[in-house]
Order: structure tokens, then C-alpha cells, then sequence
């Protein structure tokens, strides 16, 4: 067995006279976690668990449904417009312009950010509430990505990076209630990718063996935030999370992308369902997700294929943001309830 990796933990104590006990000096006990490859930290504090109602709120599924009818008409990736509204690539590249996989469509973004920037969508979905991405949905879904993917690496040799991500309703940054994943790639590494990248890289030269593979084999037998695992692919919850309610599935021996097959996808869609259908369960309809790879050039530093999925605030009237100067200006986290009593909660559902 390699050097473990240590989760640190680090406790302070807040001392005021509190309304909230007759104006007696009180403490409150603030503990914080540090992420152990790259040290960002996450807070806990008594009665932040309470508190979560107001950062994430209620999904209000009528006010919802009133948005999604609204939307409906001269949506660009509903089946009367998506073939004519969206872009297509040269045929050399794809021919036809666009892929297909089963249910989903794969088509340039008009408004790129990356050298590869495509847009994954079910034209016949104007909306699924999260317990409505299927298995197969999302099989079909993050498939069309990857096979997007397989192809544009060859055809971008300069591609350095290449992630598959998702907003999903407003509150998580989506600007269309019709749901679809990105494809975004390019040769300029995003920042916290090469963070991902640099650690994992000098982990594995410090201690001869993936944070990752290590990070699963600890996890698993401590089973404390170990969830579930299938055809390599492992669930867990984060020690120090990086977003509400996150979770990630970490696929140690897939280096790339591109090196992922149809089991993999398999397990990735089902956990994925797993977890949306709990957030819906919890009043929550809007999440973030990003399958993450390592380089796609060069040797394979220590880092795999990771998925991170968050909660975001439920889109309701006048929702709030989840994100304050904490998250967008010092670097943390908050931590809703304990990353330990959300895979005890979830162990179950998958
Ligand atoms: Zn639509």
C-alpha cells in the first residue's frame, strides 16, 4: 500500500452573545475540510443544514411548467426548428453536418468558447425534470458527446482538453429550459482543469501511484463516502465537496475521453440517474455536470476520467444564487449537511 492520502480536517469556534439563546455567550463550532489534491476547502457549520433551504430553495414545478409552455414556440432545438436554426459542420468533418444517437443531435455552438464547442440535445425533449433523464437518455446523450469526441480529436491535433458538460435550467447557468450537454475542447486548458491535471501529475510523480486509483481504494474500504461501483466506474461523495450535493464518479483506468466504451457510459448514465432523481426527490431541479479527461496529448499524468455532478438553486419566482464571494471570490464551499450522511443516503437508491 502506497502513502494514504490525508483528509484534513480543521475545527474554529465563533463566541457571541446570541439572540437565539436569551443573549447568552454561545459558540459555534465551524469545521473545515481541505480537498486533498487541491486544496481548496469546504465549511460546515452547526445549523447550515438548516440554512439550505435558503440557499438552494424549492423547486416551484408550476412556475416551471409556465416557463417550459412559454418556451415552447420558436424553441431553436425543438424538432419544427433545430434543423434549420443550428449550425452544421462541413461535411469532411461530418457528413451530413450533424450526429445522430438514438434520441440525440449533435451540432456546432452558434456562439463558441472553444476551438470545439458542440451542442448535445433531444429535439423531441423541450424539458425533462431530472428524474426524467433516463438511463437510456443519457446514454444516448453523453454517447452522441463522446462519439463527437472520437472525432474530433483526430481531425483537432492541436485539441488539447476536452470535457462534456451540462447547465440544466436557469439557476445553473442554462439559457434554454430545453435540456442539452456541451462538448467543449480546445487547446487552451481551462483553469481548473490544468489544476486537476498539474496535481495529478505531481502526486503521481511524488508517490508513484494515481491520487485517483488510490483515492477509490481508500474510499472503497473505509466505505464511508464510497457509494457504488460497476465496470470500473466508482460513485462516491467528496470529502470536501466542490458544489451542493456533489458526488463524482471517478473511472481510474480510463486516461481519456476518448478511451471510454458503452459499459463505461452505462454505469456513468445510471449513477447519473441515481443521483438527479434524488435531487428532484429533495425539491432540487437544477444541476451542473462535467465529465472531465486527462490530456489528449502527451503521456498520461494521473488523471482519469471524472464526473462531477451539483445541485444548483431550484428554479422558482425570484430564486436566489447559491454562489456568494465565497465560491467567486475566496475559493470555497459550503457543506450543507456531511459529505459521509449524503452517501449513506444514496448508497441505497443505486
Ligand atoms: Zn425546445
Amino acid at each position: 500500500m502506497t502513502e494514504p492520502i490525508l483528509f484534513e480536517r480543521h475545527t474554529e469556534v465563533a463566541t457571541f452573545h446570541s439572540p437565539l439563546a436569551g443573549m447568552e455567550l454561545a459558540e459555534d463550532r465551524i469545521e473545515v475540510r481541505t480537498d486533498p489534491l487541491t486544496g481548496m476547502t469546504a465549511i460546515a457549520s452547526a445549523g447550515l443544514e438548516a440554512k439550505e433551504e435558503a440557499f438552494l430553495g424549492k423547486a416551484d414545478w408550476a412556475y416551471t411548467d409556465l416557463l417550459v409552455a412559454r418556451s415552447r414556440e420558436g424553441c431553436f432545438f425543438c424538432p419544427e426548428k433545430v434543423l434549420q436554426a443550428t449550425p452544421k459542420y462541413p461535411d469532411e468533418f461530418i457528413p451530413g453536418g450533424r450526429l445522430e444517437r438514438g434520441r440525440a443531435l449533435v451540432f456546432p455552438n452558434l456562439f463558441p468558447l472553444a476551438a470545439v464547442h458542440a451542442v448535445v440535445t433531444y429535439p423531441d425533449k423541450h424539458f425533462l425534470r431530472p428524474s426524467e433523464f433516463t438511463p437510456s437518455l443519457l446514454e444516448e446523450g453523453l454517447g452522441a458527446a463522446l462519439d463527437l469526441v472520437r472525432r474530433a480529436a483526430p481531425a483537432n491535433p492541436g485539441m488539447r482538453h476536452v470535457s462534456v458538460c451540462c447547465n440544466h435550467m436557469l439557476p445553473a447557468g442554462a439559457s434554454l429550459v430545453h435540456p442539452h450537454l456541451q462538448v467543449f475542447g480546445g487547446e487552451a486548458v481551462p483553469w481548473l482543469v490544468g489544476l486537476y491535471w498539474d496535481r495529478s501529475a505531481h502526486w503521481l510523480s511524488r508517490h508513484g501511484r494515481s491520487y485517483w486509483e488510490t483515492l477509490v481504494e481508500q474510499e472503497k474500504s473505509s466505505g464511508e463516502r464510497y457509494v457504488w461501483g460497476v465496470a470500473g466506474v466508482h460513485w462516491l461523495v467528496p470529502f470536501a465537496p466542490a458544489g451542493a450535493r456533489e458526488a463524482i464518479a471517478v473511472v481510474p483506468q480510463v486516461a481519456r475521453l476518448t478511451d471510454l466504451d458503452d459499459e463505461h457510459t452505462a454505469a456513468l448514465a445510471h449513477g447519473l440517474t441515481r443521483i438527479l432523481t434524488w435531487y428532484e426527490d429533495e425539491g432540487l431541479s437544477a444541476f451542473n455536470f462535467t465529465l472531465y479527461g486527462g490530456p489528449l496529448t502527451g503521456r498520461d499524468a494521473g488523471f482519469p476520467v471524472v464526473l462531477r455532478v451539483i445541485a444548483r438553486t431550484a428554479f422558482q419566482q425570484d430564486y436566489r444564487t447559491d454562489d456568494y464571494y465565497l465560491h467567486k471570490q475566496l475559493g470555497g464551499e459550503l457543506m450543507f449537511a456531511a459529505p459521509e450522511e449524503m452517501a449513506a443516503r444514496l448508497r441505497p437508491l443505486f
